[in-house]
């Protein structure tokens, strides 16, 4: 009853087929991988790691003694082996249990795919001369030399059409390819030339203001190219068209639907690329009033300074990077790691709230920036939590 495979789900499992050959002989599609594979899966359920022999043992010796039941070759079917590893132990703390059970049962199989694996309708015809092609019909069909030679001028009438229309589409095949080759060329010329009229008027601008200035302002402009690629968005919005969705004492009016629909103007991908989402509902008065005793923002601002040095130092050998939200995947995947209790409360909340990787992304992103606020190293459980609830639009619970 107390067996971990029921409370903890201590379980996993492997799949893998034996076929029979074209010479009679039956082979086992990838034990070792399969084998290999389930030692992966007992890693992540803190199982000890069942021996890849004992694995390959245990799937030869059950296809051995089932081996009237693997079917024949060709048949697409195939003899189904099944390999399960479990908690059997009683074990009623978090911990994983002292005793495990391992079976292995084998089932024919139909084929994967629905009718197996069929030839295409496809044929690969040798091209032939007509006459060669009315001579063979000839033979096979007895006919008379009259026969053959008005099939034989059927099929060189049919041959000169052929050749024609396939003479005609390789015409309109070069001219297209022509012709896209020409608007590359053009299109090419242009920006060449606009990067010419460009280089003219900046040594126009350099006679003008002269040496020194013009330093500068090439300067600026690449200031100003760097501010357009680096911005910050802060957005807002209504959480419905009345305005009054989950407000705490006015009654939505809005239609079932409407909600949703008026979400969905914004698009998902669009959504994933915003790093916090929050609802902000609003602070009765008396609420407002009794706020005195919150952080004040001086150290708000000391926190956040911090906060910003640590990333500093942490990117001070990454050019161009200098903090959290500039990360790349591969850095993510370097900087913020979650301990194990974190990605375990992150797989949940990614099924439960039907995340999408890039969202997946940016709650580490933003899980490490609660982390450094913190001042901790590493990313905990409660930081995960936070940068989870940081979501708001992404959940189905949001006008769901
Ligand atoms: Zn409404």
């Amino acid at each position: 009853m107390a067996a971990t495979v029921i409370h903890y789900g201590q379980e996993a499992f492997e799949g893998l087929k034996a076929f029979r050959g074209k010479d009679g002989k039956i082979r086992i599609f990838r034990m070792h991988d399969n084998a290999r594979r389930l030692q992966d899966s007992c890693d992540g359920t803190l199982m000890p790691p069942l021996p890849v022999e004992k694995f390959e043992e245990a799937a030869m010796k059950a296809v051995k003694l089932n081996e009237r039941f693997v079917p024949p070759y060709e048949s697409g079917a195939s003899l189904y082996i099944r390999p399960v590893l479990f908690g059997t132990g009683p074990q009623v703390g978090v911990k994983p249990a002292n005793e495990y059970m391992f079976i292995l049962f084998v089932t024919p199989v139909g084929p994967y795919f629905k009718g197996g694996f069929q030839t295409t309708p496809f044929v690969i015809m040798p091209s032939i001369s007509p006459d060669k092609r009315a001579a063979r019909i000839a033979k096979e069909l007895n006919l008379t030399n009259e026969q053959k030679a008005q099939l034989q001028a059927l099929f060189e009438k049919e041959k000169i059409q052929m050749d024609q229309k396939k003479g005609q589409m390789q015409q309109q095949k070069a001219e297209m390819d022509k012709q896209r080759q020409e608007m590359k060329k053009q299109r090419e010329e242009m920006r060449a030339q606009m990067e010419e009229a460009r280089k003219a008027e900046d040594a126009e601008i350099r006679k003008i203001v002269g040496e020194e200035k013009f330093k500068q302002l090439v300067e600026k402009r690449e200031a100003q190219k760097q501010k357009m690629e680096n911005f910050m968005l802060v957005a807002s919005m209504n959480p419905c068209p009345c305005g009054y969705y989950n407000h705490p004492e006015k009654e939505c009016v809005c239609a079932p639907g409407v909600v949703q629909k008026y979400l969905s103007r914004i698009s998902g991908p669009l959504l994933d690329r915003i790093d916090i989402h929050i609802e902000i509902v609003p602070v009765p008065f008396e609420k407002l009033s009794e706020m005195t005793d919150s952080e004040p923002s001086t150290i708000v601002r000391d926190r956040v300074i911090k906060a910003r040095q640590i990333q500093e130092l942490r990117f001070r050998d990454t050019d161009g990077v200098y903090c959290n939200a500039q990360m790349s995947s591969k850095q993510l995947r370097t900087y913020a790691v979650p301990d194990k209790a974190g990605s375990e409360l992150l797989k949940n909340a990614m099924q439960r709230l039907n995340l999408s990787a890039r969202a997946y992304d940016r709650i580490l992103k933003v899980s490490r920036t609660i982390a450094d606020l913190d001042d901790s190293e590493n990313i905990l459980s409660h930081h995960l939590a936070e940068a989870i609830n940081y979501r708001n639009l992404d959940r189905e619970g949001w006008a769901g």
